[in-house]
């Protein structure tokens, strides 16, 4: 689903991830750790192509990011993205921020896109929320309509990045609880955070990062989390 082949990344002269060699096959949960700036952020997003790669060779959903020819929209549609900022549209009603990329990406009609969308908020429980603004939702809620937001977009996968690390310490059980349902669906998930209960339980792989180089990879999480 995921393949990185001697990847390295520069921002400018900083080189930001260094001889990255990675597979991420489907159905797979990783959680990626790590202290800050050790280039965690910069890996998930070349993995969309927010960032591009430097040298070697990323391909994700059998397409080669570096290929001028594949559609990058594709890429984004294919490969979810939640933020730790959640990024909702603050203008539009919960409902309405889910239903818009199925709309005009899928080209999915009102009736279609919005009972999926309805099913996903009483999936993440909020299905009373659909006609509130993100405005009126506790940050637990904004993420959790961003999941929903994100899934109706019927990716293959989905990373998160720092999915709770906004989130005040009562609202971050609610959104992991989510995301292990996403997990135990199936989902291909690759996620960047500091819960360790969510990498110990959930996660069934672990990468730890280091100065943009991967220095643990393992797919022992119990085994990871002795020493
Ligand atoms: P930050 O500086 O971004 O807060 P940390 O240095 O706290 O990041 O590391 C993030 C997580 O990675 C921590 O929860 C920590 O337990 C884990 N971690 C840090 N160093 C190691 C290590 N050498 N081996 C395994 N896990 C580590
Ligand atoms: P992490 O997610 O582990 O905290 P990041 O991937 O966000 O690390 O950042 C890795 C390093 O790259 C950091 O030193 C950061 O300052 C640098 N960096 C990140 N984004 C940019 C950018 N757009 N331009 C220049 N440097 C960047």
């Amino acid at each position: 689903m995921i393949e990185f082949h001697d990847v390295e990344k520069y921002y400018g002269k900083f080189h930001a991830l260094k001889d990255i060699n990675l597979t991420i096959d489907r159905g797979e949960v990783v959680t990626i750790i790590g202290p800050s700036g050790s280039g965690k952020s910069t890996l998930l997003r070349t993995i969309n192509g927010l960032e591009s790669i430097s040298q070697g060779q990323l391909i994700v959903n059998n397409m080669d990011l570096a290929d001028k020819k594949i559609d990058m929209n594709r890429t984004r549609r294919d490969v979810g993205m939640v933020f730790q900022h959640f990024n909702l549209y603050a203008n539009k009603t919960v409902l309405d921020n889910v239903t818009l990329g199925p709309r005009l990406v899928l080209k999915q009609d009102k009736a279609e896109a919005e009972k999926t969308a309805r099913d996903l908020l009483a999936m993440v429980g909020l299905a009373d929320k659909e006609k509130s603004f993100p405005s009126m939702l506790s940050g637990g809620q904004k993420q959790r309509v961003a999941i929903a937001r994100s899934l109706a977009m019927k990716p293959k996968a989905i990373l998160f990045d720092e999915p709770t690390s906004a989130l005040d310490p009562e609202m971050i059980g609610d959104v992991l609880q989510v995301m292990k349902k996403i997990a135990e669906q199936g989902m291909t998930m690759v996620v960047v955070t500091h819960e360790m209960g969510f990498a110990r339980q959930v996660g069934n792989r672990i990468i730890f990062m280091a100065d943009g180089k991967i220095l643990e990879d393992s797919t022992d999480v119990a085994d990871f989390f002795k020493n």
